[in-house]
């Protein structure tokens, strides 16, 4: 006989909305079969009582580098090597991108999915690009390192969704250069039988030219048809810098949005555009037809500035978060920030609330379902709702953080006053891995 798992908490967004004594069912495989508001007579035997707890959705995570998670702490001092902008930041990670090794760099992945657990992300989206050996000579599995994030994410039981990056210079009509030449497969075409070798070993892939930058424009215009023909997700930094897109003006002559809007990448295509800080109008209008995936605790590390947010939204753009750097890991902070690097730019308050949503409700959404249909993984993860996973993070109402919070606030005051430190418990597919 199929053996079911009730789940009940005083509290739940199911399917977006807050429900008072939830009760979640779930079968042997860990699918959500029913939700409901109190225990159904004919509930199974078995229902974990989550106690005063808030249930909602796992994060979805949907840009990571896990291996700059090294970095964390070392590059917030001036000093011989003084990381006090963009460029030399990067400088700092790609010293740590050129030693890492296929161990060094599992312990660092498992280090940092650990966190995701106990942050309530269950799913990540890693936008890898640590592909081959130092001197840029493939291992004896080209895809080595990808196999060893996917072996990490299993370790950890997070879900894994590898965005596997295509990068091919360091910019227009310049070879890649140090730490860059173990970023590179030479080809469009070795580049997707490797991916393909990838998702034959069982790993969920998405499609990843690094950005306009390291990626010419044949490259990536094939690029954009074989995730629109394979429907799989399209992943690109945007517009991060000024610098990347008077670069990308001398050699197409308009923006990165642009380039990729003539290339068709916002037409029957998943695509999601990460950061997109520096626009016009146009690019902002463009991006209204795609999803932007925000970082806002790195862009505020690394000194990026403050995207158009509140424009974007308005303009029909789908927003998910990502902890890119992973100099902080919890998307509590990375959606908190994104309402109030808004506030701050416009000198308003409650910026980023969809129709009908709240501000609360529209940052949850944007770091749970919109990062599941980011990764491609739309109906499988990302809601509380029957037919999806039960991937899902228990928030433990008696934090002293929710002391006074009235019941139809909880969530308001979680995600514009908290952090991920109330998470109690995460479970993913019905298990619990934290
Ligand atoms: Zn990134």
């Amino acid at each position: 006989m199929e053996r079911r798992t009730g789940f009940f908490a005083p509290h739940a967004y199911l399917d977006g909305r807050h429900v008072r004594s939830a009760y979640v069912e779930v079968d042997e495989r860990g699918i959500i079969v029913r939700t409901g508001a109190e225990i159904p007579a004919d509930a199974p035997p078995h229902v974990v009582d989550l106690g005063r707890a808030l249930l909602v959705p796992g994060f979805v995570d949907a840009h990571s580098h896990a291996f700059q998670r090294l970095i964390r702490g070392r590059t917030q001092r001036r000093g011989a090597h003084d990381p006090s902008s963009f460029w030399s930041w990067r400088t700092a990670m790609y010293d740590v991108a050129a030693r890492l090794d296929p161990d060094a760099f599992e312990a660092a992945a498992t280090l940092v999915f650990r966190e995701m657990a106990a942050a309530g992300i269950t799913c990540v989206g890693e936008f890898h690009y640590l592909h081959h050996g130092p001197d840029g000579t493939p291992y004896a599995d080209p895809n080595e390192m990808s196999l060893r994030a996917v072996a990490a994410a299993r370790a950890v039981g997070i879900r894994i969704v590898m965005l596997e990056v295509y990068y091919a210079r360091a910019g227009a009509g310049r070879p890649p250069e140090g730490a860059q030449v173990r970023f590179c497969d030479g080809s469009v075409d070795a580049y997707l039988a490797r991916i393909e070798a990838l998702a034959d070993a069982g790993a969920a892939v998405g499609i990843a030219p690094h950005s306009v930058r390291a990626v010419g424009r044949a490259d990536l215009a094939r690029l954009v048809s074989h995730a629109r023909d394979r429907s799989l997700p399209l992943h690109i930094h945007l517009s991060e810098q000024p610098a990347e897109n008077e670069a990308c003006r001398a050699e197409h002559g308009t923006t990165p949005a642009g380039l990729l809007d003539e290339l068709g990448a916002f037409d029957g295509c998943n695509t999601t555009c990460v950061h997109a800080t520096f626009l016009d109008a146009d690019d902002v209008a463009r991006l209204g037809r795609a999803r932007v995936c925000l970082c806002p605790t790195t862009e505020a590390d690394l000194g990026d500035g403050l995207p158009p947010a509140g424009p974007l939204l308005a303009a029909g753009t789908r927003f998910c978060f990502g902890s890119d750097s992973n100099a902080i890991v919890d998307l509590v902070q990375e959606a908190r920030l994104a309402e109030m690097g808004e506030r701050l730019r416009t000198n308003r308050r409650l910026c980023l609330a969809a129709k009908g949503r709240t501000v609360a409700e529209t940052l949850l959404d944007a770091a749970t379902r919109e990062g599941a249909a980011a990764l491609g993984l739309a109906g499988t993860t990302g809601r509380l709702a029957a037919g999806e996973a039960f991937d899902a993070c228990v928030v433990d109402l008696d934090d002293p953080m929710f002391a006074e919070v009235p019941d139809d606030a909880l969530l308001d005051a979680w995600l514009l006053s908290g952090t991920a430190a109330p998470v109690r418990a995460t479970y993913v597919g019905g298990e619990r891995i934290h």
